[in-house]
């Protein structure tokens, strides 16, 4: 193993764009919840690559499903079908409790779920978009007209036009806003829990509110799921936990288990007829060796019953944390297996950088938020290891009783 990180960050930022920062570590292989860097230094993955590594790292049924297709086919092209594709797209319309007539596009990214279901809004013939104040839904320019977070989106401006940004999880601001759109109104966009914004849900009756608004207004309801999606939330999608059905829906991190790949599902007949051959595509999209991962990461997840585990894993995880009592701690929100540790002080950076140094990836999502999506196979000694570890983590970052005082 070579073990110079120095270097290879320096040849890092001689060779990448920086649009990311340079990382701090060089990872070079993983088993499980555990990633080792070239030094040899074990990490426990609480991220999972950010709520992408569904079955964590090295699983036998994703390895063998990606090595078996990697020399059966790689890539065919949407001249051509092959069977991962079709039993992909089946396996996703029953989860989701579909009736027939439902269907999917798959595409890359998530980024690139969200663009097909821009195009899908479009078919409408209105162009008034209404997305969430907090939100993300990728960079490409299309779905980043929906993204909130300005700093993302001026420098690219103009944007696609007409996207209103209301407050998240607020009732009234979301009936003013269809209000005011009329009968302009193309579709409401939400994540029923967002990820980017700080790992925060939705209420049930806020999400009802969007099924009922939209249905009224003839809009589309469309709900993100790239991240909360593929039972990281103890659900196979977020939404079905508010017992509604959108019109659509897109999906890609946790989807392949670490293999690129986005889908837009769309949500009964007359919703699927809105595209016609012709009208959109894509050269990788539905690629054999990505559908083959997202198989066997869907298969793996039903038969070792790991929506049940990611929710009592997430359960267990909460309540350690506050059991701790600690006085930087404020909640712990979250359903599942996406969480935010929420500190009462600004400085999850810090806790961060700490927790790498400690032998932990976490992400401090929001100044006073720390992401936590490990992998659904997660067991509870791991996360024990973690919680324990939390106090050091958080010493001498002041307690906010004694700076109130
Ligand atoms: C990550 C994410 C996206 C964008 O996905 P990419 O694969 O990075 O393009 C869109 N929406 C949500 C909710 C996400 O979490």
């Amino acid at each position: 193993m070579s073990g110079d990180v120095p270097e290879w960050l320096g040849r890092y930022a001689g060779s990448l764009l920086p649009v990311f920062g340079v990382p701090q570590t060089v990872l070079s292989h993983g088993q499980g919840c555990y990633v080792v860097d070239v030094d040899g230094k074990r990490y426990l993955d609480l991220l999972g690559g950010i709520a992408v590594n569904t079955l964590g790292h090295g699983h036998p049924a994703l390895v063998e499903a990606v090595t078996k297709q990697a020399s059966a086919l790689l890539h065919v092209s949407n001249f051509f079908t092959s069977e991962p594709q079709i039993e992909l797209a089946e396996t996703i319309l029953r989860l989701a409790q579909a009736p027939v007539g439902s269907a999917v596009f798959f595409a890359n990214s998530g980024t690139e779920a969200i663009e097909a279901a821009i195009k899908l809004t479009r078919r409408t013939g209105r162009s008034r978009i209404i997305a969430a104040q907090g939100s993300f839904h990728g960079r490409s320019t299309g779905a980043l007209a929906l993204t909130w977070k300005p700093a993302y989106r001026e420098p690219f401006e103009p944007l696609i036009p007409d996207v209103v940004h209301v407050p998240y999880d607020d009732e009234e601001a979301l009936q003013a806003a269809v209000t005011d759109a009329a009968d302009n109104l193309a579709a409401v966009i939400l994540e029923p829990i967002q990820g980017e914004g700080g790992v925060i849900p939705a209420s049930t009756a806020y999400l009802r509110l969007a099924r009922e608004l939209t249905t009224a207004a003839g809009a589309l309801l469309v709900f993100d799921e790239i991240q909360s999606g593929i039972g990281r939330t103890g659900d196979w999608f977020a939404f079905q936990d508010a017992g509604i059905v959108p019109d659509a829906f897109t999906l890609a991190k946790g989807l392949a288990g670490g293999v690129p790949i986005g889908a837009l599902v769309t949500v009964g007949p007359a919703v699927t007829a809105m595209l016609t051959p012709g009208q959109h595509g894509s050269t990788f999209g539905g690629n054999p060796l990505a559908c083959a991962a997202g198989l066997a990461t869907l298969r793996t997840v039903e038969s070792d019953g790991l929506l049940a585990h990611a929710r009592e894993m997430g359960e267990h995880l909460a309540s350690a944390v506050l059991a701790l009592n600690h006085p930087l701690i404020e909640q712990v929100r979250g359903r599942g297996l996406l969480r935010a540790i929420v500190l009462r002080k600004e400085a999850s950076a810090t806790v961060a950088a700490r927790a790498l140094e400690a032998g932990f990836l976490v992400n401090a999502v929001a100044p006073q938020a720390i992401r936590l999506a490990p992998p659904l196979v997660i067991e509870a000694h791991e996360l024990d290891t973690f919680v324990a570890a939390l106090p050091g983590l958080l010493e001498g970052l002041g307690d906010p009783a004694e700076d109130s005082a």
